[in-house]
């Protein structure tokens, strides 16, 4: 029987060296990212922040291996991600990385303990491995008590949670959040921004995309975003 349990673990580092991204050809061609070079370090805390259109989801998929650069170079630990193909990309980031969205990703048909069960099952474990395990992370998300309730029979900040218990069902070393608490009402924040750093305080990387001040105020460092540059508040994260 594997472990269930959460364990420490070392947080994964990113370099990014002169990365772009741009959107269509020619005269149509939009600049999402411009030039971003940057060190993201295993245990970071940060936040991007910017106004709507100005890169953070596509800053974000880059990071998740969900897309690729147009220009420049990115690596995780060390290992340059432009020369693996599509399947070991996806590999990388099954083994690696769990990503928690604005609107929760969550399967409606499905029982909490189902969702977050699921990517057990692409890694390989058994079934009375999976569902041990999915019951301990909705246990450790506060919701030993509403295993088998579906998404539509959960509040906002609940499904969050199932979807945080989820993102870290791999023993992902990267966590990525685009808008955790965009769709929740202020009651559930603290909850989920709770869970993101006690994920951050277990040796995780935690990179949150939000437009909420107070989200930003808990992080170690802050991004900027504006039209697709990024610059680093400096005098408080570490310099790049
Ligand atoms: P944010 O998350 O900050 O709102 P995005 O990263 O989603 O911003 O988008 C940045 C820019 O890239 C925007 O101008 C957006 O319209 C454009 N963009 C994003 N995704 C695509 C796409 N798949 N095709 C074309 N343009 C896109
Ligand atoms: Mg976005």
């Amino acid at each position: 029987m594997r472990d269930a349990t959460i364990r420490m673990a070392r947080g994964v580092r990113l370099d990014l060296v002169h990365v772009s991204r741009w959107y269509g050809e020619g005269q149509a061609r939009i600049a999402a990212l411009r030039d971003v070079s940057l060190v993201i370090h295993p245990g970071d805390l940060m936040a991007v922040v910017g106004p709507s259109g100005s890169g953070k989801s596509t800053l974000l998929q880059l990071l998740g291996l969900l897309d690729r650069s147009s220009e420049g170079a990115m690596s995780v630990d060390g290992r340059e991600v432009g020369g693996l193909d599509d399947r070991a990309l996806t590999r990388l980031r099954l083994e690696t990385i769990g990503f928690v969205f604005q609107r929760f990703h969550l399967l409606m048909g499905q029982t909490a303990i189902e969702n977050v069960a699921l990517p057990l099952e692409a890694a390989g474990w058994s079934v009375g491995e999976r569902y041990a395990r999915a019951a301990y992370l909705l246990d450790q998300v506060g919701l030993a008590h509403r295993m088998l309730a579906t998404p539509s029979q959960l509040s906002g900040g609940q499904r969050q949670r199932v979807a945080i218990a989820r993102a870290i069902a791999n023993d992902a070393r990267l966590i990525l959040a685009d808008e955790p608490t965009g769709a929740l009402h202020s009651e559930d924040k603290a909850g989920v921004v709770a869970l993101l750093q006690a994920m951050h305080a277990s040796g995780k990387t935690v990179v949150i995309v939000t437009h909420d001040e107070q989200i930003a105020a808990i992080c170690d460092r802050r991004l900027d975003i504006r039209d697709g540059l990024v610059t680093e508040a400096t005098g408080r994260g570490r310099a790049t």
